[in-house]
């Protein structure tokens, strides 16, 4: 109860955020959904235009594809915790800046300490790159990493297996090795 406490309290602060200039041209700021005893929590980029409309997470065709890749995995949307690293949707979906990047980390921080989740996924490059390191999706896609004891796993962001036959097979792939894990 506490815990939840703690997370709803967070998500009202991330609401009223203006932090960086981006609170300025969303509609909603949208913290992220799921339970707060979730044991797998999905990380993306930032809210896109449907998203920032509506203050939920992945509700655009990225989401359907991910919940549809979350069933094939066995786990129901309801039963895991999806955000993303910006929490406010940048104009025309561009990529985030660093500055952007850097005062809006520390909600996701906390939302990973509060959560605690057994796996973090992080989906797609800017993610990976910004919780990680320079590492290329290309080489680091299906792999897990660990640090500050806290397990991640990195895969392809949604939206580019929506562009691309190719990585929406290979993010099926790497979906299975996940479950392996989960199991
Ligand atoms: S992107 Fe993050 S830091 Fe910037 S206004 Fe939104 S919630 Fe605040």
């Amino acid at each position: 109860m506490k815990r939840q406490k703690q997370l709803e309290e967070l998500h009202e602060v991330i609401r009223n955020c203006t932090l960086c200039p981006l609170h300025r041209t969303r509609t909603y700021a949208v913290p992220g959904e799921g339970p707060v005893t979730s044991q797998v929590m999905f990380v993306g980029e930032a809210p896109g235009k449907k998203e920032d409309e509506s203050g939920k997470p992945f509700v655009g065709k990225s989401g359907e594809f991910l919940t549809e890749l979350l069933k094939e995995i066995g786990l129901s949307r309801e039963s895991v915790f999806i955000t993303s690293i910006l929490k406010s949707r940048p104009p025309r979906n561009r990529t985030p800046t660093q500055a952007e990047i850097d005062a809006c980390r520390g909600y996701l921080e906390q939302q990973i300490e509060i959560i605690n989740p057994q796996v973090v996924v992080l989906l797609g490059g800017v993610v990976i790159s910004s919780l990680i390191g320079p590492w290329r999706v290309s080489d680091a896609h299906g792999r897990f990493y660990e640090n500050g004891g806290r397990k991640y796993f990195m895969t392809y962001h949604p939206a580019a297996a929506l562009r691309f036959p190719k990585i929406k097979s290979t993010m099926r792939e790497d979906l299975q090795t996940l479950r392996h894990e989960l199991v």
